[in-house]
């Protein structure tokens, strides 16, 4: 006789299991508390920690409150008011909707609940303990809801073993709060941790809500970007070119007002400030783009900061378009003249008519590619045809300057015509500055960035490997380098082993804590194998997503960045060959994996009329 094995688990396991994507530190609470105060119409939010949410988290709103019904029912897994058929899930505009935030947080929290509607004579007072309700009473209070989340993880030790230093997870919930305030200038907030109170927020406008959480110093540092068409709403600030900085910290995207990370839309913004910042200086901004919800995919993780558009070069387009008019109005910088018929840009028409992000690679088998050819329609924004559709019915404000100067694809395509790929013949190729290559075509010259040329090359060779279902052959170390790493660490390189062995690495581990490098990938040459293993770890660890895809564009960049030929190395005639060569067969020649410009043009027209 045998007997049935499968049982349901029990809710609070179940919720338990859940909240284990949800809520992965205090931060992530918070972030959920915050968001539903704002989906409860709050206009005043207050947020107080203590030990870094550690011990408590408590979040006071003056919102619609809830039901005593509504009250208990909101701790059960997919209770949500906000969405009732799937349908729904086109049309979302609150913050929340899948009904499992508070579930997740009571599952694994101390919590006490206060709410009140304005309807109601009595406030309702829940307590819930790891999924159980251990108390129910009616209390007084006003109108609105507190949530006091106290000791989390007090029943999964190992999660809250692996919470952070207070500092470490404090600075989590500063940026948390931070990304849920900005675009809600109109609802007042304040930030108390451990007595002290860090921010306080008044109602008032956009402007006013940035220099309010970045310093007062930002109010003389924005411009103001606002661009309307028929299917997005852009608004919001960049940061003038002259205060660009070294790192990436004032980079905010919104969509709908909800906090996205985006490269290929980073790289809009980005690339319309173009030479005015020095190079690896980055622009600051805190752009929220409105969108019909339908437009985008929302059916992500609630912890994810991806979305996927359905027309995403539309919003590059007019995102890009946006930031340059914005930088041109004020007339930013004098270095560009945005009249001049001939001002340089020789990215955005490609960039903007692929069909694939900034992060493609190509696949060489597939020889019928030729980098050179003339646009072929892909529906989306790809002529000058349909720039004037997107612009010219659409925005009523000087339209032509910006979007204009910004279409010269036809230019491009004429200045690569002298070069045919297929037949690999020598190109006249100078060296200038021991950094750049000066190609001479039929007709004019082009300048190619050797170092962002080459991560471009190594970027696709790497991503190609990692797609490849065989390792790479490496160049065995005659004698084994020792790495020893931390114990995170080694989980780590464990899971990107693969991926490494593919590119050519050979990776043995020797103790708990150690590996032996055997081998190395090929291209090497004197870089030290030590300090790449670290740094694709570290790179790894800032950008942890668990995308494999994420991942492999990760390493991909790190490889491509560390080998790369530098500036200022001399190149000899063949190794320009083969950097103009290998760069013309690559999917997005103009760009390096991190953005950068490779190469600017100077048409025969554009030479002749300098001897004028
Ligand atoms: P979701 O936000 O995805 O709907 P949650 O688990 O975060 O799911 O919340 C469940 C429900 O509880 C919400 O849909 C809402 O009706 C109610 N709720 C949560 N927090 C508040 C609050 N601060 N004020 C009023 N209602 C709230
Ligand atoms: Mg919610």
């Amino acid at each position: 006789m045998s007997l049935d094995i499968i049982k349901l688990l029990p809710d609070s396991v179940a919720n338990q299991i859940a909240a284990g994507e949800v809520i992965q530190r205090p931060a992530s609470a918070v972030k959920e508390m915050l968001e539903n105060s704002l989906d409860a119409g709050a206009t005043q939010i207050d947020l107080v920690v203590k030990d870094a949410g550690k011990t408590m988290i408590m979040v006071v709103d003056n919102g619609c409150g809830m039901s005593e019904t509504d009250a208990r029912l909101c701790f059960e897994r997919h209770a949500t008011s906000k969405i009732q058929t799937a349908n729904d899930l086109f049309a979302i505009r609150t913050m929340g909707f899948r009904g499992e935030a508070l579930a997740s947080i009571a599952a694994v929290a101390q919590v006490e609940l206060k709410t009140r509607r304005k309807e109601d004579e009595y406030a309702v007072k829940i307590v819930n303990e790891g999924s159980v309700v251990k108390e129910q009473t009616i209390t007084s209070g006003p109108v609105g809801t507190t949530l006091t989340v106290k000791n989390l993880f007090f029943n999964v030790p190992a999660r809250r073993g692996f919470l952070k230093t207070n500092a470490a997870e404090m600075r989590h919930i500063v940026d948390v709060f931070t990304r849920v305030t900005m675009m809600n200038p109109e609802v007042g907030f304040t930030l108390t941790s451990d007595g002290k109170e860090i921010y306080h927020l008044y109602p008032g406008n956009l402007k006013q809500r940035i220099v309010g959480l970045m310093g007062n110093v930002y109010d003389e540092r924005l411009l103001p970007v606002r661009q309307e068409t028929e299917k997005i709403k852009i608004n919001g600030y960049i940061v003038k070119s002259e205060y660009s900085k070294k790192t990436r910290g004032d980079q905010f995207f919104f969509v709908n007002k909800r906090f996205i990370k985006h490269p290929y839309l980073n790289h809009a913004v980005e690339g319309a400030y173009m030479e005015m910042i020095p190079k690896d200086n980055f622009p600051g901004y805190f752009i929220n783009i409105d969108i019909d919800p339908a437009e985008i995919d929302i059916n992500i993780h609630p912890t994810k900061t991806e979305v996927n558009f359905l027309d995403q070069n539309l919003v590059y387009a007019v995102l890009h378009a946006a930031v340059r008019k914005a930088i041109g109005q004020h007339n930013l910088s004098s270095q560009i003249d945005f009249n001049s018929p001939a001002e340089p840009n020789i990215d955005f028409g490609k960039v903007v008519s692929a069909d694939t992000p900034l992060f493609t690679s190509v696949d060489s088998s597939t020889t019928s590619f030729n980098p050179f050819r003339t646009h072929e329609s892909s529906g989306k924004i790809s002529s000058n045809e349909d720039w004037r559709k997107l612009y010219g019915e659409r925005v009523d404000e000087p339209k032509d300057e910006v979007v204009n100067s910004l279409v010269d694809e036809d230019d491009i395509n004429d200045l690569l015509r002298g070069i045919n790929l297929e037949k690999k013949q020598d190109l006249p190729c100078i060296q200038v500055n021991n950094s750049y290559i000066v190609v001479a075509t039929e007709s004019g010259l082009l300048l190619i960035d050797q170092q962002a040329a080459h991560e471009r090359i190594l970027f696709e060779k790497y991503l190609k490997m990692m797609d490849s279902s065989v390792n790479t052959p490496s160049q065995q170390e005659l004698f084994p380098i020792p790495v020893t790493l931390s114990q995170n660490d080694v989980s780590l390189l464990k899971e990107i082993m693969p991926e490494m062995e593919k590119m050519g690495f050979a990776l043995q581990q020797a103790s708990p804590t150690s590996f032996m490098i055997m081998g190395t990938p090929t291209d090497l040459g004197d870089n030290d194998p030590v300090a790449l293993v670290e740094q694709m770890l570290e790179n790894q660890k800032c950008n942890a997503k668990d995308v494999s895809i994420t991942r492999k564009l990760n390493l991909a960049i790190t490889m491509a960045t560390r080998l790369s030929v530098k500036e200022n190395t001399k190149l000899s005639n063949e190794e320009m060959q083969n950097i103009v060569n290998q760069l013309f067969s690559s999917s997005v020649p103009e760009l390096s994996p991190s953005g950068k410009k490779i190469m600017v043009k100077i048409l025969n027209d554009e030479i002749l009329t300098m001897f004028d």
